[in-house]
């Protein structure tokens, strides 16, 4: 299928293909010297300590819950509105995600109201997810997990560039923030992740299961820093590699303008959508000024409507897409029919992600949004034939 506005696209300059050829050239291609600078860069970038790269977000997660002491028999709050992996990650570590609802129409991201009263002896930390690129409240929940001792993590994968209501940058208001570098995301680099901290202990932890928990890593040792290595705990295979880190490095100095770009986009959809019969959007004026826009939703009537939109938006060769609720998907189908996550069941029913990157032009925004409104304002079939 060839779309006329793909859901997301992206472009890599002549900069991005010499800056991966140099890597290449210099016959280095596990982590070394351009991860290291790559991670001091993005570091620098959020304004935490330390960061770590990885394989990929997931493998952020997975490395940041194993740093935070998850382990069997612990829960972990998780929004139920998110992507698959923020709630894999309490599974790799035999822990168990508990599900909390969304704030609702006007926010998607989780409640921390509904993550307090989730809140059990087992519970030992909460995912934070920045769902689309908006902060959530992880200034209150900072607060919720200070007092009742658990350890939050910041899934980050959807916000780098996103700010919190105080300004904070999103990913360092936990104690581990997790990043994505997968191709959707604001800063790519194929497939990729980042985990910041600024505790030492942690950003050592994660270091150490990122590479099978060795002593020393291979550029150590090629460069003479030390000949033989310990193995002190069951590390991964979770490793960036010199290609890939210089892709980020060189993509990074563009980071900023692509994030403006994105918003600039969003705020022409949401001049233009405002007074759309059918159509509700999320978050606020302000909101949209700190977040970073990994993507674009729009909230239908109903699920119906929603589907409706989506066929017909595929039919014109616009792309679409949407995401289900954790608890409705087979492995995770937990008391399905509990009422206590109805918002996040019914916003996951309900939303459309429109089309949305940097490289899209703002004729490309029009096209959709004339299509959108052919689509709403056009009856359906049955809605005609009752009429
Ligand atoms: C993309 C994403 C991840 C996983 O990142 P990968 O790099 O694809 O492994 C985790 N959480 C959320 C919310 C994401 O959107």
């Amino acid at each position: 299928m060839s779309w006329s506005v793909p859901l997301t696209d992206l472009r890599i300059t002549e900069d991005d293909i010499e800056a991966v050829l140099d890597c290449l050239r210099t016959g280095w291609l596990t982590m070394g010297p351009r991860v290291r600078a790559f991670e001091r860069a993005f570091a620098a970038h959020v304004g935490v300590e330390h960061a770590v790269a990885v394989s990929s977000g997931t493998a952020a997660l997975h490395l940041a819950a194993l740093a935070a002491g998850i382990g069997p028999g612990d829960e972990v709050i998780v929004p139920n509105l998110t992507f698959v992996a923020s709630a894999a990650a309490a599974r790799y570590c035999g822990a168990t995600p508990i599900f909390c609802d969304s704030l609702g129409a006007h926010d998607l991201n989780l409640d921390p109201a509904d993550v307090c009263r989730r809140i059990t002896p087992r519970t030992r930390a909460v995912v934070a997810v920045h769902f689309m690129g908006y902060a959530a409240d992880v200034e209150a929940l900072r607060t919720l997990c200070d007092e009742r001792q658990l350890r939050l993590i910041e899934d980050t994968a959807q916000a780098l560039g996103a700010r919190t209501p105080s300004g904070r940058i999103a990913g360092t208001v936990g104690e581990l923030g997790c990043f994505s570098l997968f191709s959707k995301k604001q800063l790519c680099v194929g497939e990729g992740g980042m985990v910041v901290t600024s505790d030492p202990e942690l950003a050592s932890k994660v270091r150490l299961l990122r590479s099978h928990a060795m002593t020393s890593v291979t550029w150590d040792r090629h460069q003479g820093y030390a000949e033989t290595y310990d193995v002190v705990d069951i590390g991964f295979n979770f490793r960036m590699d010199e290609a890939r880190a210089a892709l980020g490095l060189s993509r990074m100095a563009r980071l900023d303008d692509d994030i403006a770009t994105r918003r600039a986009h969003v705020c022409h959809y949401r001049r233009a959508l405002r007074n759309q019969d059918g159509i509700e959007l999320p978050w606020d004026d302000e909101e949209v000024a700190r977040a970073s826009h990994f993507a674009f939703p729009v909230l239908l009537s109903d699920g119906q409507v929603r589907d409706r939109l989506r066929a017909g938006l595929a039919d014109m060769g616009i792309q679409t897409s949407a995401y289900p609720a954790i608890t409705d998907l087979s492995e995770y189908v937990v008391g399905r029919g509990d009422e206590t996550l109805a918002r996040s069941r019914e916003l996951a029913e309900r939303h459309c992600v429109l089309p949305l990157s940097s490289v899209m032009s703002e004729a490309d925004v029009d096209k959709v949004v004339t299509a959108v409104a052919r689509i709403l304002d056009e009856q359906p079939a049955h809605a005609r034939a009752n009429a």
